[in-house]
């Protein structure tokens, strides 16, 4: 059997959604991946925000370890103790009264749209059904959450795409607050949109958002995907705000590369979704819930948490060195370790090209959109990862401002 593989071998076999990037992955040990020919990488990427320990953490290895050797899978007819403990550790720590689990962060966006709509229907006149969300959101791939979503390019060619959804923009609180009326069922919301180019929501914006659902009897979701499980700095970014939801997604740093998601809710809305309206077959399974359960009891922790905006602070004084030396960003923003580094005028549409250079020097960054490199490292990246992948970012500006001469 021919046992080779290359990067050819997925335009060969795979449905061609995604275009990655020239080498293959093969192992990873915290923030340091190795590809097939053994060239390192500095991990500022994590997967998308999803690698929240970093690779072969050894306290997930073992506790995920002894947990395939009892029971891997139940169904939801059984409950397990590894989603118990996940569920009263998430209540404890947030606003939240109950959960749900999943396996994605769509699936999670699908269930606080799904609640959403349900709490209005069992409380409320056939009319309150509509969902107010946002110009550049992101809320996953499923036909609801991608017409929910923001960028209208991803729902595009779908349709019929499901109705009642009205997008205003983006940190406009007055367009936001005319929108919401009686008929408003939800408003959905991430604190920092990631996808849309790494753009924290105004703090007035927020309150006003809470304020105006209040007003209107409407159930505001946080989507917090992307920006929950300590990646703000924060256990939750709702938590550097002071404004609380009345539904939180959660999902990617949630599992620490495994695969799931959920929904944290209060007593309030929880009884709408009672047993048969909705469900999932592997959402709270044992594994899953026992690799969340030590990340989450790692994270929550206040000098976890600390060090979090310590490293913030490293990456941003850094940064804005280089950018006094270079001069290619127009802005460098974020949260934590969700940091954006907008490209200025003269670069623009150019993020993609930036990474690939940056993979040249053994450096893995994202982007998000055409004009924003975004960084999303492991929330434990030791110092000397964070030195290393620096320097190798500042050669790879110096190349790239090379090849654009
Ligand atoms: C990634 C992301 C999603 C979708 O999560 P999946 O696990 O890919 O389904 C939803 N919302 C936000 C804010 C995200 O960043």
């Amino acid at each position: 059997m021919d046992t080779h593989l290359e990067r050819n071998d997925f335009d060969n076999y795979m449905i061609p959604m995604f275009s990655p990037a020239g080498f293959i992955p093969v192992k990873g040990k915290g923030s340091i991946l190795f590809d097939q020919q053994g060239k390192d990488y500095i991990d500022f990427a994590a997967g998308i925000a999803v690698n929240a320990l970093g690779h072969a953490n050894s306290e997930l290895i073992n506790s995920v370890t002894q947990q395939m050797h009892r029971v891997w899978h139940l169904g939801n007819g059984y409950t397990n103790e590894p989603v118990l403990t996940l569920a009263r550790e998430l209540v404890n720590a947030t606003f939240a009264d109950k959960v749900f689990f999943c396996n994605s962060g769509a699936e999670a966006n699908e269930a606080a749209l799904k609640l959403a709509r349900k709490y209005a229907s069992d409380h409320y006149d056939a009319g309150k059904n509509e969902i107010i969300a946002f110009n550049g959101s992101f809320h996953g791939r499923t036909l609801f959450t991608v017409s929910a979503g923001g960028q209208p390019k991803y729902a595009k060619n779908f349709g019929p795409l499901p109705g009642g959804i009205r997008h205003v923009p983006f940190n406009n609180t007055d367009a936001a607050v005319q929108a919401i009326s009686s008929k408003t069922c939800a408003v959905i919301v991430e604190p920092v949109q990631g996808e849309g180019g790494v753009i924290p929501a105004n703090k007035d914006f927020l309150t006003a958002l809470r304020k105006a659902c209040d007003e209107h009897d409407a159930v505001l979701i946080f989507d917090e995907v992307q920006t929950g499980v300590g990646r703000t700095g924060k256990l939750y970014a709702y938590m550097n705000y002071g404004v609380v939801p009345d539904i939180l997604s959660t999902a990617k740093g949630l599992g620490g590369g495994f695969p799931i998601g959920g929904i944290l809710t209060t007593n309030k809305l929880s009884p709408s979704l009672s047993a048969g309206t909705h469900g999932t077959t592997y959402g709270g399974n044992p594994l899953a819930a026992t690799a969340a359960g030590t990340v989450l009891s790692t994270i929550n922790d206040e000098m976890f948490l600390n060090n979090i905006d310590d490293t913030h602070d490293r990456f941003v004084k850094c940064l804005t060195e280089y950018n006094d030396k270079y001069q290619v960003f127009k802005e460098i923003r974020g949260m934590g370790l969700l940091l954006g580094c907008e490209l200025n005028e003269n670069y623009q549409g150019m993020a993609k090209q930036l990474s690939n250079v940056c993979a040249k020097h053994g450096l893995i960054v994202l982007i998000a959109g055409p004009n924003v490199v975004r960084f999303a490292p492991a929330l434990n990246i030791s110092p000397e990862e964070v030195e290393k992948g620096l320097m190798r970012f500042a050669l790879a500006l110096e190349d790239f401002l090379i090849r654009e001469e």
